[in-house]
């Protein structure tokens, strides 16, 4: 096995920096941003930055790089929460990032799709497809700086994948520098292709390791005549999604984002979120901000759901945005969830799935294994339970920091991380239901992925990228299979 590059000699630098000419590199002194991690448990490291605004300009620099066995860590809005975007313990290897290819190529209405350059902020496409009445259903928190290229090389998932899908599901064809510096290019809209393995599907969630994404071909839908937003006072995670279903059965699919919160998260964010608060009036353990779009009359025909629901066990209260700015005000109780785990002292933050059907017993047995280990950790559970994507956060016990509770209890945190590991194999779930594997969970990754699912995915790296130059360090820690 190899994960041996080599730093970029004086030669290699000085052509490197012919490629993309002077507007197009900085030195690792001046990159602070692309060093940053946004959980900062990590800093990154790097030779040189170099920012191409072609694919053109990509495919040189990889080949050079590929001559020279330099490693290269793809970068897209540097949101990722795994360190797949940041070198940790060596500065030979380049940053490349696609922040200066942000165009929209091409709006192809009768296709239904939209042709964006991979340094596209996700919320810029958003607009874009907004401006033809139509829309891009991915979304999440980090809408504002994440772009699709980032987005596609993790499969970024969100709070619309419960009806519209992860990233894969909504791009219909990829452009991509391979290792060797060729460029692949299958920017079709076509709807259906069965000329062999799909290509695109590989590189999708490779997190840089098989090439570098410069642009895609996404779905776009048409824009529902009614949303409706509702935050639903529940009785558990069970009950949740036992309301789903019944919703569901009532209305089709048209529940388009389910997310769960409890009160101890609805807290948290409150008091770091002060101009924020709790739309009701009782208190109750758990939550769900769900979702609903449709034809127009949707929001009549789930607030009846609703009502007849409330006089059972399934609801007992719920608060419906009566306009945009509450329909906000609600969104951003979950939206600024990540950043108050954050600043609240979170010192484990899972992204752990479950069969749907397992959701309420793997949330039991986990808080039940965290207070094992020790009575006072603080659990903010929440996630995207209509897609069986549970978010763990544990904070330390109240009036202790999680500098001085990582420091003086390293064998909770890791006790912590392996309880939420062993938890979801009991439950047949995975360690990384949508953020990837990147830098953070290499270890996880060998723990629990099957030895031949681990023996291919090293065939797959070996057979594209031989000299171990894409992302070297992520997802794989010892490279590509000899
Ligand atoms: C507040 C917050 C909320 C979040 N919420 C969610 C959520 O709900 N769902 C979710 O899935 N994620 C979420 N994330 C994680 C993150 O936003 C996603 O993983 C996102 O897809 C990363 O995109 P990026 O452009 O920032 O990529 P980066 O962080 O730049 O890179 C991520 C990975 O992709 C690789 N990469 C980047 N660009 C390319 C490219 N062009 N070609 C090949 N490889 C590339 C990088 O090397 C790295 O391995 C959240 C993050 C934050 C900070």
């Amino acid at each position: 096995m190899s994960s041996s590059f080599n730093a970029p000699g004086s030669q290699v630098l000085h052509d490197l920096k012919a490629v993309v000419g002077d507007e197009g590199w900085k030195p690792a002194a001046d990159g602070a941003r692309y060093f940053e991690d946004p959980r900062g448990r990590f800093k990154g490291r790097a030779s040189l930055i170099v920012l191409p605004d072609s694919t053109e300009q990509v495919a040189q620099v990889v080949r050079i790089c590929n001559d020279a066995k330099v490693g290269i860590v793809p970068f897209s809005g540097g949101t990722g929460v795994v360190a797949g975007q940041m070198s940790v313990d060596s500065d030979a290897a380049i940053v490349l990032s696609l922040e200066r290819m942000n165009k929209v190529r091409e709006v192809l209405i009768d296709d239904g799709a939209i042709v964006v350059e991979a340094g596209c902020i996700l919320e810029n496409i958003h607009h874009s497809a907004s401006a033809h009445d139509l829309m891009f259903p991915l979304s999440m928190a980090s809408k504002g700086s994440c772009c699709i290229g980032g987005n596609l090389a993790t499969n970024a998932g969100g709070i619309q994948v419960v009806r519209h899908g992860n990233a894969r599901d909504l791009c219909l064809g990829i452009e991509a520098v391979l290792p060797d510096g060729s460029i692949y290019s299958a920017l079709s809209p076509l709807r259906k292709d069965n000329t062999g393995y799909d290509l695109r599907h590989l590189l999708i969630g490779s997190e840089g390791t098989l090439g570098i994404i410069t642009a895609a071909t996404l779905v776009l839908k048409p824009v529902d005549p009614e949303t409706v937003t509702v935050l639903c006072a529940i009785a558990s995670p069970g009950a949740g999604l036992e309301l789903y279903k019944h919703i569901r059965k009532q209305l089709g699919e048209s529940i388009s984002a389910l997310e769960l919160m409890s009160d101890f998260g609805l807290r948290l964010v409150t008091t770091h979120f002060p101009a924020l608060s709790i739309p009701f009036t009782e208190d109750h353990d758990w939550y769900l901000l769900l979702e609903a779009s449709g034809p127009t009359g949707i929001r009549d025909r789930l607030e009846e759901v609703l009502e007849a629901c409330l006089e059972g066990e399934l609801l007992f209260d719920a608060v419906v945005a009566q306009s945009q700015t509450q329909q906000k005000s609600l969104w951003d109780l979950r939206e600024n969830t990540p950043e108050a785990n954050r600043a609240g002292g979170a010192f484990c933050n899972s992204d752990t799935s479950v069969p749907i059907s397992k959701v309420g017993a793997f949330i039991a047995q986990t808080t039940r294994m965290i207070h094992d280990i020790h009575p006072g950790l603080r659990m903010n559970t929440y996630g995207h339970i209509g897609d069986g994507n549970i978010h763990h956060n544990v904070l330390p016990p109240e009036g202790i920091s999680k500098s001085e509770f990582v420091a003086t209890h390293p064998e909770i945190v890791k006790a912590v991380r392996m309880a939420i590991n062993e938890a979801t194999r009991m439950f047949d779930g995975s360690i990384s239901a949508e953020h990837g594997i990147g830098r953070l969970k290499t270890e996880d990754l060998e723990l629990y992925a099957s030895p031949e699912k681990q023996a291919l995915l090293r065939r797959i790296k070996s057979a594209l990228d031989p000299n171990n130059i894409m992302n070297p360090g992520a997802m794989m820690t010892d490279g590509p299979a000899h």
